[in-house]
């Protein structure tokens, strides 16, 4: 297949997906027209908390004189950057909405504020989310590979139009990819699968700002060595990704790179140690 025809079919692929996703709240089983209030809901939510956000992230860099690839010699493709991730927050509300209506309608879910009610401690569903926490960011760093394989990259390639990102393309990333990235809010439709309420919104908004950080094109030098020695990503560490492609995958840690031989700074550096001890 030649590369124009993998492409044309990539971007096929991800110009039908959103229509599905949002064709496949008529075949709620209880309540249709519900499922599209709480998905116009949670998309509007998405877009003030994510594009919002990404504008006061925005300003915050603007000031700052640590410009990672150094002054702009055009300006950044802010609109280009919203519009990728107001149709990836699409993506995310179609999900999110399953779970909304679900609970709209007075069922179980998988979002629990009070613990005891399920015969859960903090303790225990602390651990439980560390560990869904670290088999999440295995799972980031992985389908960030995979989309890098000459097979999948035509779903992965718009996130690569930005080489000198703004915080608006924190996820900027294509339909196939937001589907990706977002399928496990689907988990909390199945009541089984607790989601304390509180960890759970702390740590979406930790990595919602972190994604900023990542994508700001600039530096902060306290976060710069706080955040890698505990094996976090920064913004120096994910520009690199943008700039060259190649190395560099983990999405919120860096831990499988460093695993992988996939980045450019030795382990002892990015740590810290190195600097720690010079
Ligand atoms: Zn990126
Ligand atoms: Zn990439």
């Amino acid at each position: 297949m030649s590369a124009l025809r993998t492409h044309s079919v990539h971007d096929l692929v991800d110009l039908v997906l959103p229509v599905l996703l949002l064709a496949a709240g008529a075949l709620h089983p209880e309540a249709p027209g519900l499922w599209y209030v709480c998905f116009g809901a949670a998309w509007a939510a998405l877009l003030v908390f994510i594009v919002g956000g990404a504008a006061v992230a925005h300003r915050l860099a603007l000031r700052a004189e640590t410009r990672i690839q150094g002054p702009r010699t055009k300006p950044a493709p802010i609109a280009r950057e919203a519009f990728e991730t107001a149709r990836a927050m699409f993506v995310a509300a179609s999900f999110a909405a399953w779970p909304l209506t679900q609970w709209q309608l007075g069922h179980d879910t998988g979002m629990v504020t009070d613990l005891a009610s399920r015969g859960l401690d903090p303790l225990t569903m602390t651990l439980a989310t560390l560990g869904g926490v670290i088999g999440m960011d295995a799972w980031l760093y992985w389908k960030h590979r995979l989309l890098h394989t000459r097979l999948f990259f035509g779903f992965h390639k718009g996130h690569h139009a930005f080489r000198d990102p703004t915080p608006f393309a924190g996820f900027a990333v294509g339909p196939v990819e937001s589907v990706l990235t977002f399928w496990p809010i689907l988990l909390l439709c199945i009541p089984a699968a607790v989601h304390w309420t509180p960890l759970y919104f702390g740590l979406v908004t930790g990595f919602v700002i972190l994604n900023f950080y990542l994508h700001c094109g600039v530096t902060m030098a306290w976060v710069e060595r706080l955040l890698p020695r505990a094996l976090f990503n920064t913004s120096a560490f994910h520009n690199l990704h943008h700039a060259k492609a190649n190395t560099h995958f983990g999405e919120a840690m860096t831990v499988w790179d460093h695993l992988c031989g996939t980045t450019d700074v030795p382990l002892r550096r990015s740590s810290g140690v190195v600097a720690r001890r010079s």
